[in-house]
């Protein structure tokens, strides 16, 4: 963490403006909304991709908070729990076959015999956004969850977030990444995915590129030897 001073942030996109990745947007009217429960703490960060899903989902929500009383109130409508399903934590069985790209589980982490079918009734999905440690307290402090069907994911694309974070997270699969993962198999869109990600590839190379720096305003002569680290290779 540096002590800059705050940048200004692109009121859209919420990322400091030399990230900002509004030109790479293009919304998609997903059916299956996408609610996204941040952990306060991870707002600050410039990875962050809760708010490009925000932008790229036309039905989606992001919520910033540590617990909610439940679905309905943060909805603001009725809602079945069973037909919405939250992105599970918790390890997952293996079982005999191999393992589907999206599949409920039960409490114990078992995929359930009628998986497709409760995949093909949710109305609605909740992704976690946050590091593991952090997206674990948004589960354990928001008991509702439990009502909720659990997802696991096993995505067979290579994660673009993997790299470039340190923090362990759930899968190293950034909040954008599984829910247009998501989606995309509920809705069997694979073009879903792509589109999605679009922002995220240009935030992640705007990040590689050198800080630009402040133009001088006075008429300062030499300048000699300001470095033009480019701070390393590629990675
Ligand atoms: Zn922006």
């Amino acid at each position: 963490m540096h002590s800059a001073p705050a940048p200004d942030l692109c009121p859209n996109c919420l990322k400091p403006d030399h990230l900002c990745i509004c030109e790479a947007v293009q919304p998609i009217d997903n059916g299956v909304f996408l609610l996204i429960l941040q952990h306060p703490q991870e707002k600050r960060e410039n990875l962050g991709t809760a708010q490009i899903a925000h932008l790229q989902f036309a039905n989606s929500m992001v919520k910033v908070g540590l617990s909610w009383p439940g679905l309905k109130r943060i909805l603001g409508r009725e809602v079945d729990p069973k037909r919405w399903g939250v992105l599970y934590l918790g390890p997952v069985k293996e079982g005999g076959g191999p393992r589907p790209e999206v599949a409920a589980v039960d409490r114990d982490g078992v995929p359930l015999r009628d998986s497709a079918q409760i995949l093909d009734d949710l109305e609605g999905v909740i992704v976690l956004d946050g590091t593991w440690s952090q997206a674990k307290t948004l589960w354990w402090r928001n008991a509702w969850l439990l009502k909720c069907r659990r997802i696991v994911l096993n995505p067979q694309f290579r994660s673009l977030y993997g790299q470039a974070r340190k923090e362990p997270r759930r899968d190293s699969v950034s909040t954008l990444e599984a829910g247009a993962f998501l989606l995309s198999r509920l809705e069997s869109d694979k073009t879903i995915l792509d589109t999605a990600l679009k922002p995220f590839s240009l935030l992640l190379k705007k990040l590689r590129q050198p800080r630009p720096r402040p133009v001088p305003t006075g008429d300062s002569t030499g300048g000699e030897g300001d470095g033009e680290e480019a701070g390393g290779g590629e990675g």
